[in-house]
């Protein structure tokens, strides 16, 4: 049988780490080379690979997001699939980001991680990131994770435990497919398609998050409108509920829409979506316009909201681009 052909990109993460000196992880300086230490993959698969990045994933940028985007669209036609080991802590927000920036995929891309480095004897780098191969040889046609025992979509992910060696939940989605003895997809995937993306890997990183908690002084929020912020999401609390008696964001958020600076409305809760209708605190927000991240992940609407803004400023358009679903982020009603 032909070997699937893989592209695999290093975006380094633990999975790549070694102890150094003051006998933390720190990035391997041999990432590049690390495949070696799991001979068997190359018995099944054909790999080929490209150095992003060795950094702990907390420094990742948006430049490394747009080179991952960038080589997978040129190479699109030259392999089955594309496995990116990236580290755990933000492995959502990069997936999330590159599904936006490859619609119309077509082929598997599959990141990858491990709660413990490969050099480490009870390493679950091995077998994630044998997993992920095989994942990517599979009938898919979208950006997933492959980690633990579960397959996410990669825009429905979230990083759920620090240490557990299935760290991912999708909570508002289904799991897309499981890794056990067999690896099975269920019918919540996209299958793989003679579809290739246009790249649109444009991002605008003056994205910023803020949390309701109860007392915020709206003066914070202000300051935020003038430090030069593109967009901002607020985590509201339950359905997208946003202060509008005492300490009122309300003239906060019409200012906000007065300056062309829009406001995505995401939700503290794991579970369910946001209802802008449902209480009068959410519908004052609504009517300063405020946008619905609707069941959108923080991670899904942080970085659809950079990525909307490097597609177009004009807060119409990214009004429309934020309420609709392109890359299955998003359940349309
Ligand atoms: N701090 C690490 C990182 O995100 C954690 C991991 O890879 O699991 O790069």
């Amino acid at each position: 049988m032909k070997k699937p052909k893989i592209l695999l990109l290093f975006a380094g993460g633990t999975i790549a780490m070694v102890n150094n000196l003051e006998n933390t992880l720190a990035p391997a300086p041999y990432a590049e080379e690390f495949t070696n230490l799991i001979p068997e993959l190359n018995d099944h698969f054909n790999i080929d690979s490209q150095f992003i990045t060795s950094v702990d994933s907390t420094n990742i940028q948006i430049t490394h997001w747009e080179k991952i985007a960038t080589i997978i669209e040129a190479n699109i036609s030259n392999y089955d699939g594309f496995v990116v080991t990236h580290g755990t802590d933000t492995m959502s927000f990069t997936s999330s980001a590159v599904s936006y920036a490859l619609q119309d995929l077509g082929k598997p891309v599959v990141f990858t991680g491990a709660q413990l480095p490969i050099s480490h004897w009870r390493t679950d780098a091995k077998l994630n990131l044998i997993n992920a191969m095989a994942v990517a040889s599979m009938n898919l046609g979208e950006v997933v994770i492959a980690f633990g025992s579960k397959i996410l979509r990669a825009n429905r992910s979230t990083k759920q435990s620090e240490s557990d060696f299935s760290a991912f939940v999708s909570n508002k989605y289904p799991f897309i497919g499981n890794i056990k003895s067999e690896i099975t997809l269920n019918s919540f995937h996209k299958p793989r398609s003679n579809k290739k993306p246009t790249l649109k890997a444009n991002f605008d990183e003056n994205v910023v998050v803020l949390p309701i908690i109860p007392g915020l002084n709206p003066k914070h929020f202000d300051a935020l409108l003038n430090s030069g912020v593109s967009g901002i999401v607020i985590t509201a609390v339950g359905a997208g509920n946003i202060p509008n008696g005492a300490k009122t964001l309300t003239p906060s958020l019409v200012k906000a829409t007065e300056m062309g600076i829009p406001v995505v409305i995401a939700t503290q809760c794991n579970q369910g979506t946001v209802h802008m209708n449902l209480y009068e605190t959410g519908v004052a927000a609504f009517d300063s316009g405020a946008i619905s991240g609707q069941d959108m992940t923080l991670e899904a609407a942080t970085t659809k909201l950079m990525w909307a803004l490097g597609q177009t400023k004009d807060l119409n358009q990214i009004r429309e681009i934020m309420e609709k679903n392109i890359a299955g982020e998003l359940t349309v009603k």
